[in-house]
């Protein structure tokens, strides 16, 4: 190892426009946490770079620690911002990483001459070893440059009890800013990693090689425990799905007496299932479970590959307003949606009393099966259109000018909605209203 151990780690802004997520929900970077420990472990110097919560540019940043390694992490829609940072930190003399859960499915996108390594699995020894001089040869999940070509070795799946516990300095400098919704501060939590469920839209079931690895949950407890933080997002693709595992999480928090709030993802038919645990979780501090609903009609849960149905989700959202613990429903409007599909899950969510529900444009994920059957419809290839907000492929049954119309007036109604009941008072609710009106504008008519 060189002289120069500092080692950049970093997580691009969300997006470069207004009409997005920041104050409302600014995820703590929990994956480049887990990195800090490692490497520092390691003899690095760590530092973390966080375009959510900055207020120094990521070039002053470089240009203050001079790095000799930079990590970068994301989502699809912050490819640009990663290549750009990477490139950036190349022409500084930086060794340049790219890895997270675009990096997982689609490192041939990533692979530029200013790249030297990207990381297609979940290990952050990987990351160590490559920084200490490993061969790639020698290690799983990684592609590199030689002789003018990029070699890729497959990942494996990962074990997630090797990780270890996330050095949380990132977090307890910004607690002003790491929140969900009006839980501020909220610290995140892993406790398992990919998901069992096989549903068609969605990638999280292909992480990790699609196996779900979860940990000794007395474990978690302990984190839990340490953190300094009264609000705790459990991160799990789905955190409710084995009743054992709840029921000792539950029992052990008792036990411990530890008081917090939680939020979690949960299915609706865990939840409709499983009344009597609902209640038990509420005792002990959850505030939110975050459902898929999806659709407001079976035709489309089945072919969403859902396994489960619209009583379901009926009965689910019954369940949590009956307890008292506040439901994220989220919803995809599909680009197959009629103007009349619009208003029926406007409806579904007044008539089911959804508190909060979040709405997704239906977007192939890349790199996946669903990708190829719309690639000839696609209207864009721009990575950062895919952040559910974007229509990226021509809707079925209108033009797209059209679509978004019927989208952004379902949103306004929506959020005029949750503004009536109070659900979001701690919003700036003028700015996001001229927001949405702004793109309702822009887009539809
Ligand atoms: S939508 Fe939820 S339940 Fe379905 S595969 Fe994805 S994470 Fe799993």
């Amino acid at each position: 190892m060189g002289e120069n151990r500092c080692f950049l780690l970093v997580h691009p802004e969300i997006s470069r426009t207004k009409y997005n997520f920041a104050g409302i929900i600014d995820n703590e970077p929990l994956e480049l946490e887990f990195l800090w420990t490692v490497l520092q472990n390691a003899g690095f110097a760590p530092h973390i770079w966080d375009g959510q919560v900055e207020t120094q540019s990521f070039a002053e940043r470089l240009a203050e620690l001079q790095p000799a390694f930079v990590y970068i992490c994301g989502r699809t829609r912050q490819e640009g911002f990663m290549l750009e940072y990477c490139k950036a930190a190349k022409e500084q003399g930086a060794v340049t990483m790219l890895g997270g859960l675009h990096a997982q499915h689609n490192f041939r996108r990533l692979m530029q001459p200013y790249v030297d390594y990207i990381f297609t699995g979940f290990d952050p020894d990987a990351v160590r070893q490559t920084a200490c001089g490993a061969s790639p040869e020698n290690l799983d999940g990684i592609c590199w440059q030689a002789g003018g070509e990029w070699v890729t070795r497959a990942g494996k799946p990962y074990d997630i009890r090797r990780l270890p516990r996330a050095d949380r300095t990132q977090f307890y400098a910004h607690t002003d800013r790491y929140r969900y919704l009006e839980l501020s501060p909220c610290a995140h939590v892993r406790t398992a990693y990919c998901c069992p469920y096989q549903c068609s839209f969605c990638s999280r079931n292909r992480l990790n090689c699609g196996v779900y690895t979860a940990r000794d949950i007395a474990d978690v407890v302990d984190e839990i425990a340490e953190i300094q933080c009264d609000n705790i997002y459990i991160i799990d693709d789905d955190f409710l799905f084995d009743e054992k595992r709840i029921r000792t999480f539950i029992r052990l928090v008792r036990e411990r007496g530890i008081k917090k709030r939680y939020v979690c993802y949960g299915r609706a038919d865990f939840v409709a299932s499983h009344a009597a645990l609902m209640r038990e979780l509420k005792e002990i501090g959850f505030y939110y479970i975050l459902t898929g609903l999806e659709a407001t009609d079976d035709a489309h849960l089945d072919r969403y590959n859902k396994k489960t149905d619209l009583a379901a989700n009926a009965e689910a959202v019954r369940i949590l307003n009956e307890t008292g613990i506040h439901i994220m429903g989220m919803f995809i409007v599909d680009l197959d949606f009629t103007a009349k599909d619009f208003r029926a899950v406007a409806k579904w969510i007044r008539r089911h009393h959804v508190r909060n529900a979040a709405i997704s444009i239906y977007t192939p994920e890349m790199s996946s099966p669903q990708f190829e059957e719309y690639r000839s419809r696609l209207i864009t290839e721009d990575p950062a259109h895919w952040d559910y907000l974007h229509v990226v492929a021509r809707p079925e049954h209108m033009s797209v000018k059209r679509y978004y119309m019927h989208y952004h007036l379902l949103v306004v109604r929506l959020f005029l909605r949750a503004w009536r009941q109070g659900v979001y008072d701690f919003l700036d609710y003028g700015f996001f209203i001229r927001s949405m009106l702004k793109n309702l504008f822009r887009f539809g008519g």
